[in-house]
């Protein structure tokens, strides 16, 4: 008994990490297979683009794998529906 209760101890973390990190990696998935823009827009029917969950028009984006991916993510402001991705122009160099 006193080795054992260690040993599930040590499991649980194991299977928690994974579960943590499987779910990341699902997420991350999720994100690089959502439409672009204009597929978006196309198969919304809208000139502008809205949450398809809740119709709120207040969107944020976010970096694919940073905060300054060129890769944006939009999602919705108010349910945290991902949307659509979109590659956004290099910021120029800044001038030294
Ligand atoms: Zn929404």
């Amino acid at each position: 008994m006193s080795k054992l209760l260690p040993t599930l101890f040590l499991m649980t973390v194991f299977l928690i990490a994974w579960l943590v990190l499987y779910a990341h990696q699902r997420n991350e998935r999720k994100k690089r297979e959502l439409p672009l823009r204009e597929d978006f827009l196309a198969s919304q029917g809208k000139s502008v683009p809205a949450c398809h969950a809740c119709g709120k028009d207040e969107l944020k984006d976010d970096g694919l794998a940073s905060g300054n991916d060129e890769q944006r993510i939009v999602s919705c402001v108010s349910c945290n529906t991902l949307l659509y991705r979109y590659e956004r122009a290099p910021e120029p160099e800044p001038a030294s």
